[in-house]
């Protein structure tokens, strides 16, 4: 059956939150009050993505939706800081994108072996170790840690091969890439035997070596999905070579030119793109050969569209390695595999700011605290201009320094939320 092989999948992520700041004090014999001593906060463990090469499917993500980095904890006094929260690795087949659930938008394409951050752990909270001025030598507080970032992506696994190979069922794709490269695709004559898609390595010369994708094979219609051709073209996207293979003994009675422009209109139908990437046709079967005629017309019909002609005998290796040679030569003049680059901005979430904060005095500093103003710290990246300058607004909106000032704020007093201080001016 055909679910042997998944190629999509949603799932849902989310890094560790921060832990909360300590409130202690020093004590030590005949010492009557020891300085604020309490220590910060652990950082959430991060959402981090790995390409691994020994995974060829998205199989682990059909049961498994959920991944969660585990959160950092509190900190304790005597200065000691929380255990930062473990970041969870999770690991996907080379070329898989990841894509915005709701918005469809590319966030990352890992193609290359980097670790990726997608959900950074909230940072923790302070411990009131770090809140002793000269003016405020007792602070009673300490901050809370921010949420860790959470998100719902879609996974698509979009083959890395420089060659694709296409062609209707039963025309010798998977006898090719096993004759040219180590893979052991399924051979078998009838159709539909290529289930799942094929990678394998194949040596040009001397350190040239490109890699060959075999498709399950493309039937009439696919384009429109009517069969299984159509979801696994997307795995041909990227490549930077097609070789269009055809049938020419007429062992099943078909026509050539008729298999060879269906194919290509199925391509054209998925994508104008990939219909125009570069084509090798090869007629293959050519052992089984009686009438040289139907090949020449074959021929001259490739040719009159400018495509590259060439024959094979893949069972009987006859062309095999000039096909091979073909390939590399015209490869070390094309473009590199496509890599998709990223759609996704990350947008500062719908905050409904009407709830109040609850704001404490402390001598000269102001507390704020509150569920929103939390949620949208952790997602504001302060060494942005744009990004503070959103939150400044987000603040004012909110009508908080109105109400700090009703309750009687005054310049040079601190303000301070979460991992945030600052001198409050008019
Ligand atoms: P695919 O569906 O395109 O992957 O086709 P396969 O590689 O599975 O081949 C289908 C059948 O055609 C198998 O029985 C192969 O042994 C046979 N075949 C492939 N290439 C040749 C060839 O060059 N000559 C002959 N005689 N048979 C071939
Ligand atoms: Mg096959």
């Amino acid at each position: 059956m055909a679910n042997g092989f998944i190629d999509k999948a949603r799932i849902t992520v989310r890094a560790g939150n921060g832990g909360n700041g300590a409130v202690a004090f020093h004590r030590e014999k005949y010492v009557a009050a020891g300085g604020p001593d309490g220590g910060d906060g652990g950082n959430g463990g991060s959402i981090i993505l790995q390409v691994d090469d020994n995974m060829s499917t998205l199989m682990d993500f059909r049961y498994k939706r959920k991944y969660v980095a585990t959160n950092g904890m509190d900190g304790q006094g005597g200065r000691r800081t929380g255990k930062d929260g473990q970041s969870l690795i999770i690991k996907v087949p080379r070329g898989t994108l990841v894509r915005h659930a709701e918005t469809g938008e590319i966030i990352k394409d890992m193609s290359d072996s980097d670790p990726y951050v997608l959900c950074k752990g909230g940072k923790g909270g302070w411990g009131n170790q770090h809140f002793a001025t000269p003016t405020r030598q007792v602070p009673r507080f300490a901050k809370a840690g921010l949420p860790g970032e959470s998100l719902d992506v879609f996974l698509e696994l979009k083959l890395l091969a420089d060659v694709g190979l296409v062609g209707f069922p039963n025309v010798g794709k998977s006898t090719l890439l096993s004759v040219v490269s180590k893979a052991h695709p399924k051979i078998a004559n009838y159709h539909f035997t290529t289930l799942y898609p094929n990678l394998g390595v194949v040596y040009v010369d001397e350190g040239v070596s490109f890699v060959m994708a075999d498709i399950p094979g493309i039937i009439e219609g696919a384009s429109e999905g009517a069969g299984l051709g159509h979801d696994f073209l997307r795995h041909i996207d990227r490549c930077r070579l097609l070789v269009h293979l055809v049938d020419v003994s007429g062992s099943e009675g078909r026509d050539p030119i008729e298999d060879f422009d269906t194919i290509n209109a199925e391509l054209q139908q998925y994508s104008e793109d990939l219909a125009s990437r570069p084509q090798i046709v090869v007629a293959n079967k050519t052992d089984l050969l009686t009438d040289s005629e139907q090949l020449d017309a074959f021929r001259t019909h490739v040719e009159e569209l400018g495509y590259t002609f060439m024959e094979m005998s893949a069972a009987t290796h006859q062309g095999t390695r000039q096909l091979v040679q073909r390939i590399g030569s015209m490869l070390s003049e094309l473009p590199p595999v496509i890599v998709y680059e990223p759609e996704y901005v990350p947008r500062p979430p719908q905050i409904d700011t009407s709830e109040p904060l609850e704001i404490t005095r402390e001598g000269d500093t102001w507390l704020v605290e509150g569920a929103w103003l939390q949620r949208l710290m952790a997602n504001i990246n302060f060494s942005d201009y744009e990004s503070r300058m959103y939150f400044d607004r987000m603040l004012r909106q909110s009508g908080l320094f109105d109400t700090l000032e009703r309750m009687g704020i005054e310049d040079g007093h601190y303000v301070s939320m979460y991992n945030l201080e600052f001198e409050y001016q008019r």
